[in-house]
């Protein structure tokens, strides 16, 4: 059964110069515990989809059904407890500068009210998970770009969401290190039974780790389909 389901979703966009279609119509279907890849160049609509599953963008049209709700549909209070289901993470991390590891990763917590105790509980957890136990009070700017990956990945998992997404969370780190985050996040995909869903310009990402895959162009998803029958020749 699918986890996400995207129908129909069109998203226009005004400014000055006029009226932007950044999605034309797409339909998706994420099935819970696998890792949905969507690739395309600049420009193809990527990030605008990506931002409507958990509707940092409202779309235009069309439905967007997470875990059997539209939420499309709800309130701003809604959307709020709803979004507990739904991690991210970023290309450029988005961490609190001024806050240590602990203390960026704990911040989703203190925000949801669980208690001090919990919270470092949490916290320890999932610092382990990600291979960052001693570097709990150091802070970003002392941290390199895939420890930085690591700590949003812990913030991103610290509601215990049911999908992952994932933003070119990858496109700001070097090969090496790019490797090491997909293979955390491979091991969070199968340890946690956590589905992903990740945008992408660059197809060694997708052949990587993904088990479907979405080519957008334009606004388009112009094909979608296994890993293995999209990128193997007949
Ligand atoms: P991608 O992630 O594949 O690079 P985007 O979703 O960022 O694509 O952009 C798709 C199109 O929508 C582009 O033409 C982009 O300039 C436009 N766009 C994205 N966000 C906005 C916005 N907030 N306002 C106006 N246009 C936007
Ligand atoms: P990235 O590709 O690193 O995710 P972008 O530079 O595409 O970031 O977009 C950064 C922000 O600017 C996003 O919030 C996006 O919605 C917005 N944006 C992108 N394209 C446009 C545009 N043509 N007009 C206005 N806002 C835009």
């Amino acid at each position: 059964t699918s986890l996400i389901s995207l129908n129909g979703i069109e998203k226009i966009y005004h400014s000055q110069s006029g009226q932007i279609h950044a999605l034309r119509g797409i339909n998706l279907e994420v099935k819970a515990g696998e890792i949905f890849g969507v690739i395309g160049k600049s420009g193809a609509g990527k990030s605008t989809l990506i931002r409507c599953i958990n509707r940092l963008e409202q779309p235009t049209a069309g439905t967007v059904i997470v875990d059997g709700q539209d939420i499309t549909k709800l309130t701003e209070n809604e959307l709020r407890e709803s979004r507990k289901k739904i991690g991210m993470i970023f290309q450029h991390f988005n961490l609190l500068s001024s806050r240590t590891v602990f203390d960026n990763i704990a911040f989703p917590l203190e925000l949801a009210g669980y208690t001090k105790h919990d919270v470092e509980d949490t916290v320890v957890r999932l610092l382990k998970l990600v291979g960052l136990s001693d570097k709990r009070e150091q802070y970003p700017s002392q941290l390199s770009g895939g420890q930085k990956q690591r700590v949003g990945i812990a913030r991103a998992l610290a509601n215990r969401p049911k999908v992952l997404l994932c933003d070119e969370a990858t496109s700001a780190l070097d090969p090496q290190t790019t490797k090491s985050i997909l293979e955390l996040l491979k091991n969070i995909n199968r340890e946690l039974k956590l589905t992903i869903v990740l945008i992408t310009h660059e197809m060694q990402v997708i052949k990587e780790i993904c088990d479907q895959v979405a080519v957008m162009e334009n606004g388009l998803i112009i094909e979608q389909g296994p890993i293995l029958d999209i990128f193997t020749q007949p």
